[in-house]
């Protein structure tokens, strides 16, 4: 691997906020060492705290990780135009931004797939709906979701400079301020994030954010419980969380982890309910029927298990996934779907 190779690779990662030209031609990579399966790759930042720092540092990993041998180590160590060099950007975050955010919630689940973030849309639309001052920041970094379900892929976020602080500024749409680390990566860019690095990219895309004057800030959590969960709730002030769950003994079995990691010492949060997701089927055509395909009451027998509120349940249909597709999401409409999201809203601004 000698550097003119690794420059060549390194020419796959584009900056999203310069015209999608790559970090080479944009003079960024101060220098490429590469020696016994370990190469090293200093970036060049112009600025303090660029919002898109964390996201470079994570596609020049990837870019080699994908090109190199495989068992290559990689670094990437950074210095800011006119510093000394040091080895990650400062992310000395406060809580500044949060300051007129009454109520931070992280929207959590032990497993994928269960329809956390349609929850979270919905749950965000729906405050809207009702009058409340809304933010959702999408945390997934495995898969964000709120750009495709809120219809604002492609969209850049504006981001500017504050004395020392870069300040990056929602999106609005549905009465709701929108941010995602999916409008500062290209879907087809598959995100290889690990531990440290996704939990920076993380907290970068709620504490750098103006979220303003806010009554709920939703934090639609990484599915699952690992490292950067525990992390992330250590680094962001948040006050509690929802879990969500569809009523099948396996999603069920994977709540318990999802209470256990909250109410964990360490953690020490309140979980403020269960919303069981896909909690029965009913059909378009026949909207009174209601079909328990993924079995019966498994979310109120849970709930019951562990002390905390069922905060609603959300049926299966073709809607609320057509509305996930188009970017419009169901809390929106006045049909039974629309206001099954309005009562949760309800229920969880009643409980706060
Ligand atoms: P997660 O965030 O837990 O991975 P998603 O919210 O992405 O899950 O949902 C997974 C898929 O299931 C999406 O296609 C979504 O539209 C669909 N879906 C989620 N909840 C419902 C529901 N209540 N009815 C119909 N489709 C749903």
């Amino acid at each position: 691997m000698n550097r003119n190779e690794i420059s060549e690779w390194l020419r796959e990662v584009e900056h999203p906020a310069k015209g999608d030209r790559n970090i080479v031609d944009l003079g960024m990579v101060q220098s490429i060492e590469s020696n016994d399966g370990n190469i090293t790759v200093t970036l060049v930042f112009s600025k303090h705290r660029d919002p898109l720092a964390e996201y470079l540092i994570g596609s020049t990993k990837a870019a080699i990780i994908r090109n190199a041998p495989a068992g290559t180590q990689v670094e990437v160590n950074t210095i800011i135009k006119d510093e000394a060099p040091k080895k990650k950007p400062g992310l000395d975050l406060g809580f500044e931004e949060l300051a007129d955010v009454k109520h931070i919630i992280g929207i959590a689940s032990g497993k994928g797939g269960v329809g956390k973030s349609t929850v979270s849309v919905n749950l965000a639309t729906a405050l809207a709906r009702l009058g409340y001052k809304v933010g959702l920041a999408d945390a997934d970094v495995y898969g964000p979701s709120v750009p495709k379900m809120t219809s604002t892929e492609g969209e850049m976020p504006d981001a500017f400079q504050e004395g020392d602080k870069e300040v990056i500024m929602p999106l609005e749409k549905y009465g709701v301020k929108w941010m995602s680390i999916g409008y500062f990566a290209k879907p087809e860019q598959a995100l290889i994030w690990r531990g440290p690095m996704a939990c920076n990219a993380l907290k970068q895309m709620i504490l750098q954010v103006r979220w303003g004057e806010l009554d709920f800030l939703l934090i639609d959590m990484p599915p699952g419980t690992g490292d950067i969960h525990i992390s992330l709730v250590h680094d962001i002030p948040l006050e509690g969380a929802v879990i969500v769950s569809t009523p099948q003994d396996v999603a069920l079995a994977d709540v318990e982890k999802g209470v256990n990691m909250f109410r964990n010492e360490s953690v020490n949060k309140p979980i403020f309910g269960l919303v069981e997701n896909m909690a029965w089927f009913t059909p378009a055509e026949h909207p009174d029927e209601k079909y328990y395909i993924f079995g019966r009451d498994g979310g109120i027998r849970m709930a019951e298990k562990y002390g905390i509120p069922l905060l609603g349940q959300i049926p299966i249909v073709q809607s609320i996934r057509e509305g996930g597709d188009s970017g419009e999401p169901a809390a929106l409409s006045s049909r039974p779907d629309g206001l099954a999201f309005i009562a949760l809203a309800e229920k969880l601004a009643s409980i706060l």
